[in-house]
């Protein structure tokens, strides 16, 4: 009987349920195959940061593949049970298509070359071994708050104390800013802005307001170390409040932008000057700042839910300024916001995503970010 060749072998492999999904980042449909990961199948993104690792790719489709090849492809599910078996639950994987490169690279390195995921005793910058909480100190760069200089600041986190702190310098007993963990949240910026590609975002509440600081580490292991620790006390500081196993399951520990860009917006009379506003959707609200890296926004928009909150193309059939660019308006119970998209596609793309925020129910943690933090600015 004659062999279907390694061609059609590697093909069915690739189609197998656990291979038609990415190894990193579960993506749908994989491209991509690796003998040097000890045989998975992966995405073109995550094949890019698997070459950054030095581990070599093949092609599925167009590379020629050797018969003992296929045969040492153990698959993606194999390679997990092996090299994820102590993966924590918090520890964020990449995400299919757009995500913060250091993300995708660090995951690659750490689940093969640090094999990190495989003994927690690998784990210590992140993660705590036993009972009794974890912490973390040492230095990050920290955006001053009105220049775009950055000087290091010692920073804390404890899990059993409840916050992230950081003190402008050694030895200071007063910290300059105490965040109890569960109102923190970190997003890695990647390219989302211009600036260090480490760089993370820290918010949290302060007064009505949100507050942002902006931190990065020369390391890129060592970011991601800090990224993932406050995810890890989040989810320990949960687990404690008595969620169950399912919902802590759910929990998102930490919310990175559904849509960010330029916008230009008019203020509450929609006859001011159109202003162009670094906007971003974080979780169910809408941040509109003057510049890149400040530290509090101009304004914040908290999407409640249908029929008070809407989003359409165009303006309201009252508006007066003369059209910029491609309009849609928020409708809320307090006002209408008139935004403008620089291109078509980006109009389409912010209506989709807050149409998708307003769809969704408001969960209690939402409420954590006050719903009444809008100024009129
Ligand atoms: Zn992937």
């Amino acid at each position: 009987m004659a062999t279907a060749g390694p061609i059609s072998a590697i093909r069915s492999l690739a189609e197998r349920p656990e291979n038609s999904r990415c190894a990193e980042c579960l993506a749908s449909g994989t491209t991509v195959a690796s003998l040097d990961t000890g045989g998975t199948f992966a995405c073109n993104a995550c094949a890019i940061a698997y070459r950054k690792a030095g581990l070599r790719t093949k092609s599925i489709e167009r590379d020629r593949w050797q018969e003992a090849e296929v045969a040492a492809m153990q698959g993606n599910l194999a390679v997990a049970q092996q090299l994820e078996r102590n993966l924590p639950a918090f520890y964020r994987r990449p995400l299919p298509h757009a995500d913060a490169d250091v993300i995708r690279q660090q995951f690659v390195l750490a689940k093969y070359k640090r094999k990190e995921f495989t003994d927690p005793a690998m784990q210590v910058a992140y993660h705590r071994l036993c009972g009794g909480g974890f912490s973390k100190e040492g230095a990050l760069m920290k955006r001053l708050k009105d220049s775009d200089k950055y000087l290091p600041r010692h920073f804390e986190l404890s899990e059993k104390n409840n916050y992230l702190r950081y003190f402008v310098k050694d030895g200071q007993r007063e910290a300059k800013n105490t965040i109890p963990i569960d109102q923190v949240n970190v997003t890695m910026l990647g390219s989302a802005v211009d600036g260090h590609p480490n760089l993370m975002q820290i918010m949290f509440p302060q007064g009505s307001r949100t507050r942002s600081l902006y931190v990065y580490h020369d390391e890129d292991q060592e970011i991601i170390n800090w990224y993932n620790a406050v995810r890890g006390c989040k989810y320990y500081r949960y687990q404690m409040s008595l969620l169950s196993a399912d919902e802590l399951r759910q929990l998102t520990l930490t919310y990175d932008f559904i849509i960010c860009d330029w916008l230009c917006k008019t203020g509450p009379n929609q006859t001011e000057a159109w202003k162009r506003r670094w906007c971003f959707l974080l979780r169910r609200s809408i941040f509109y700042f003057t510049n890149f890296m400040e530290p509090l926004a101009k304004g914040e928009i908290w999407l409640g839910e249908r029929p008070g909150f809407s989003v359409e193309s165009g303006a309201p059939a009252n508006f007066k300024k003369k059209p910029v660019g491609h309009i849609f308006t928020l409708r809320t119970p307090d006002r209408d916001y008139v935004f403008s998209a620089e291109t078509q596609d980006a109009c389409r793309r912010w209506i989709y995503a807050i149409d998708e925020v307003l769809d969704s129910q408001p969960t209690p943690q939402d409420f954590l970010y006050s719903k009444t933090r809008s100024n009129s600015a």
